[in-house]
């Protein structure tokens, strides 16, 4: 594949110079001023028996920041245009709604026949696979590509591993629009090959079947839907090189990867590990440093934890993972899931439907810890904070807008 013409007009990935033009938008759709003072006073609130902690790190990533800017300079630039997203530009209900309030159309997997060839088209922060590129290139559509550049990062691992002759072994969700675009760099190369898996328990029976042997069949019946067309386990695993969705738990993406280098060490002999083994973190720093937030902030002591982001957010349902080892944690999509001092919508990890537990916040002293995913807006997080005073101290705080005014 080429790379799309980064001089042709109708390929867009630097913005169009307006953040100036877009910037109050912005700081209204998605600032928070209570946020903001709970930072500057060392990111702590407390009243009475109540104390809320938040995480160093949270909230709007680089990556975010960048494509949700790209969007509202989009709608800008092009006024009078159609324009459309590929599917969700982050995983936040709130910034989706208010870009489809913005008149943009969101394609979610329906194909591009309805797209007019003098659309705009967003590609958002997790990119596309590389077949829907060339779709949108041939319409001659004005393609505006917000792709996060730690996405691009791992897309030219998978790639230098496809023109070696290595199988990418990629730690992610094979649904996830990144992980879709990711294992589509592999195979746009003759002979390219990938092998997605979820998880630590996946990746051991792959390097069970690698030492041991087993059914082809077997593998395949559970394998060959997250492989590449083909895929052959007795073949396609000799050369093996690691990569992960940017999101992924670090920890887990790292055992994954200590794993598959254990095997083929065992497998071909350390001495040949070179030949048969690559690997390299592509975890992104954003996910990094929310992640290590959380877990100083466990270290230090909570008696519950708030993770406040959209239930599709892969890296936000990480964030609560963690918590779920130390304590009561809770992933919560916003201010509203807090229906009472006893009781609080949530999605429980690991599920995909939403529960409502009782006494979730106990009496007397308590302290909340509270951390938001890298597509959760401040102003989300800050009507949360809101909420939990009003909850569990029945105290009226001041809002956003009402800090924002007095500024
Ligand atoms: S989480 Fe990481 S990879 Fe994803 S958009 Fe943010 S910075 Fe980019």
């Amino acid at each position: 594949m080429t790379a799309p013409n980064t001089t042709d007009s109708t390929y867009y990935k630097h913005g169009f110079g307006l953040k100036g033009e877009i910037k109050e938008t912005l700081v209204e759709d998605y600032h928070s001023a209570l946020v903001e003072k709970l930072k500057a006073e060392g990111h702590t609130y407390r009243t009475g028996d109540l104390t809320i902690r938040l995480a160093q790190e949270f909230g709007f990533c680089y990556g975010v920041d960048k494509a949700v800017d790209y969007a509202y300079e989009t709608r800008l630039k092009f006024p009078e245009r159609k324009i459309y997203l590929t599917s969700e530009i982050i995983h936040n209900p709130r910034v989706n709604n208010r870009l489809k309030e913005m008149g943009i159309s969101f394609l979610n997997g329906r194909g591009f026949d309805a797209v007019p060839p003098d659309a705009v088209v967003l590609i958002p922060a997790f990119g596309v696979p590389v077949a829907d590129l060339e779709k949108l290139k041939a319409k001659g559509c004005i393609l505006v590509d917000t792709t996060c550049g730690s996405v691009v990062h791992v897309w030219k691992r998978v790639e230098r591993y496809a023109q070696d002759g290595y199988t990418a072994i990629i730690h992610g969700k094979f649904d996830h629009e990144e992980t879709r675009a990711t294992s589509s760099r592999a195979t746009q190369f003759p002979g390219g090959k990938f092998l997605v898996l979820l998880d630590l328990d996946e990746a051991k029976e792959v390097c069970s079947h690698m030492l041991n042997g087993g059914s082809k069949e077997l593998f395949l019946k559970k394998f060959g839907r997250v492989a590449s067309p083909g895929f052959n386990p007795e073949r396609d695993l000799e050369q093996v090189g690691c990569a992960n969705q940017t999101t992924m738990l670090s920890s887990e993406s790292l055992a994954v990867a200590r794993l598959f280098g254990e095997t083929m060490a065992k497998k071909y002999g350390p001495e040949n590990l070179d030949t048969h083994f690559r690997s390299f973190d592509t975890i992104c720093s954003a996910t990094q440093e929310r992640q290590d937030a959380v877990i100083s902030l466990l270290e230090e002591g909570v008696d519950v934890m708030v993770v406040v982001g959209g239930y599709n957010s892969s890296n936000t349902n990480h964030l609560c993972e963690i918590a779920v080892l130390k304590t009561r944690a809770y992933h919560i999509e916003d201010a509203a899931c807090i229906i009472s001092r006893e009781a609080i919508r949530h999605k429980p990890v690991g599920k995909k439907e939403l529960t409502v537990t009782c006494k979730w916040a106990k009496e007397g002293p308590i302290q909340i810890g509270i951390t938001s995913g890298a597509s959760t807006p401040d102003r989300v997080m800050g009507e949360v904070i809101d909420r939990l005073v009003t909850v569990l101290a029945g105290k009226e705080l001041m809002t956003n807008d009402k800090i924002q005014s007095t500024k």
